[in-house]
C-alpha cells in the first residue's frame, strides 16, 4: 500500500487541487477501492457515506446491479463504435427516452458529448452558428450571470463568473456579457438585448457559487423575457438534472422548456462519463443544407458503453420509483440542516431538493480552510464531502435512505463541534 501512494504521489495530478499539499509526507490520499449502495470504501476497508454523490454525479447508489447488468450486456456486444458516419441502438433507445422526459414533443434532437463542459460548449455552437447562417449574424454575445459555472473547457470556462475558474479571457469569435440578475436584463433596451445570441443558466440554483438559489419565478421570467426577444434560452442542468432538485429536471418546477437544455453528470447514473444536449426541431432546422452542416464531436460520442448506463440509469428511475420517493426524503433533509443551524459559526444553510450548502461564517477567516478542515474531519464520522470556500456541501445519492441522510447530518454535526473551537 506504501508504495501505491508513493507510486502516486511521484505521478499523479489532480484536479482542482493544490499539489503541493497532497504530496506533503503527512498526507495519506484516500484510495477508494469499492462501493456500494450509497457506501464507499477505502484501502483500509473503512466505509464512508458518499456524501456528494461522487461530485455530483451518483444517482442510485454505487454497484446497482440494474446499471451493471446493462453495461455489462452491453459489453458482451461491443464497448464502443463511431457516431461518425454510423448510428447503434442504444443511442437511439436513450434518445427517444430522454426526449420522453420533456412535455410534448418541445426538445426533440439530441446531440451527445463526453462531460458537462462539452455538453454546454456543444449548446454555445450551436446557438451562435444558427443565427450566423439563419440571418441574423449580430447575434454573437452569450449573457450568462454572476457567480455562474459551466464548465472548464477555455469556452465554457469563458461564460463562468467565478475568477478562480476563468480562462485566459475570449478570444473564440464571440462575446459574453455577464449580469448579476434578471433586473439587469430588464434594463437593457433593444440594441443591446438585438445582439443576443442566447441565455444560459443554472435553473433554481447555481451549483460552484456555492449552492445559491435563484428566487422562485425568475426562471419562469427569464423565460419570458427571452421568448419575447427571441433569444434562446440555454439551461444547465448538469448538476440539477435526474431528480436533483425533486423533479427529473429543474425546468420543471417552473413549467419552462428551454430551448437548449444540457445534461451530463447524472445522466448514466454516476457510472459513466457522458453527456447530452437536447434542442429543438426549429434549431435543428436551421441547419438543414450542405454548408450548414455542425462541424464538432469528440471521439467517443453517444458511447454505446455510456448509452447503456444511461437507459439502465434511467430503467432504476421506472423500477424503484425514485423521483416518487423524493419528497420524504427532501424533507428529511432539511430536518437534519435545521439541526446544523443552530450550530456555532453556521452563517446560513441553503437547500434545493437533494442538494445543501451549509455556509460557515468563522469569526476570524485568515487564510484557513475552514470547509475542507470540516470535511476532512467528517471523514472520521464515516463520510466523504467536499466543500466549495467556507461552503460545506451535502448532496447525498437519491437512492439514500432517511437514516443515510440522518447520518450524513450526524457526520457534518460532529465534524463541526471538532473543528470549531468551544
Ligand atoms: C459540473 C458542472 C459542469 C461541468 O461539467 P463537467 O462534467 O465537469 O465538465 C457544468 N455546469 C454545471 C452546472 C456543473 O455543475
Amino acid at each position: 500500500m506504501t508504495d501505491l501512494i508513493s507510486l502516486e504521489k511521484q505521478h499523479l495530478w489532480h484536479p482542482f487541487t493544490p499539489m503541493q499539499a497532497w504530496c506533503d509526507e503527512d498526507h495519506e490520499p484516500l484510495l477508494l477501492t469499492s462501493g456500494q449502495g450509497c457506501k464507499l470504501f477505502d484501502q483500509h476497508g473503512h466505509g464512508y457515506l458518499d456524501g456528494n454523490s461522487s461530485i455530483w454525479t451518483n444517482i442510485h447508489g454505487h454497484n446497482h446491479p440494474t446499471i451493471n447488468a446493462a453495461i455489462q450486456a452491453q459489453l458482451t456486444k461491443v464497448a464502443h463504435t463511431s457516431f461518425l458516419g454510423f448510428s447503434h441502438e442504444p443511442a437511439i433507445q436513450l434518445a427517444k427516452k430522454l426526449i420522453g422526459l420533456l412535455p410534448g414533443s418541445t426538445l426533440t434532437r439530441v446531440f451527445f458529448s463526453d462531460d458537462g463542459s462539452t455538453a454546454i460548449e456543444c449548446a454555445v455552437r450551436m446557438a451562435l452558428q444558427y443565427w450566423k447562417q439563419n440571418g441574423n449574424p449580430k447575434r454573437k454575445t452569450i449573457l450568462s450571470f454572476d457567480r455562474a459555472y459551466h464548465g472548464d473547457t477555455l469556452g465554457a470556462a469563458s461564460l463562468g463568473g467565478i475568477p478562480l475558474f476563468k480562462g485566459s479571457g475570449n478570444e473564440f469569435g464571440y462575446l459574453t456579457r455577464r449580469v448579476a440578475d434578471l433586473q439587469v436584463l430588464e434594463q437593457m433596451n433593444s440594441k443591446q438585448t438585438e445582439t443576443l445570441a442566447a441565455v444560459i443558466i443554472e435553473p433554481l440554483i447555481q451549483g460552484s457559487a456555492g449552492m445559491r438559489l435563484w428566487p422562485t419565478g425568475m426562471l419562469r421570467a427569464l423565460s419570458s423575457w427571452c421568448r419575447e426577444r427571441d433569444i434562446f434560452l440555454i439551461l444547465d442542468e448538469v448538476m440539477t438534472g435526474f431528480g436533483r432538485t425533486g423533479t427529473m429536471f429543474a425546468c420543471l418546477q417552473e413549467a419552462v422548456v428551454p430551448d437548449f437544455l444540457c445534461l451530463a453528470k447524472g445522466l448514466t447514473g454516476g457510472y459513466l462519463p457522458m453527456a447530452a444536449t437536447l434542442t429543438s426541431e426549429r434549431v435543428f432546422e436551421g441547419f438543414h443544407g450542405h454548408d450548414k452542416t455542425f462541424f464538432y464531436g469528440h471521439s467517443y460520442t453517444a458511447s454505446q458503453l455510456g448509452c447503456a448506463a444511461a437507459l439502465g440509469s434511467l430503467q432504476v428511475f421506472e423500477e424503484e420509483q425514485t423521483l416518487e420517493k423524493l419528497p420524504d426524503k427532501i424533507q428529511h433533509l432539511s430536518h437534519e440542516l435545521q439541526k446544523l443551524n443552530r450550530k456555532a459559526w453556521v452563517s446560513e444553510i441553503r437547500q434545493c431538493g437533494l442538494i445543501a450548502g451549509i455556509e460557515l461564517h468563522p469569526p476570524s477567516n485568515a487564510g484557513v480552510a475552514w470547509g475542507a478542515h470540516v470535511c476532512v474531519s467528517a471523514r472520521k464520522y464515516g463520510l466523504l464531502t467536499r466543500p466549495i470556500g467556507n461552503t460545506v456541501v451535502l448532496m447525498p445519492p437519491l437512492s439514500s435512505s432517511l437514516e443515510e441522510i440522518s447520518q450524513m447530518g450526524d457526520a457534518i454535526s460532529k465534524a463541526l463541534n471538532e473543528v470549531i473551537p468551544s
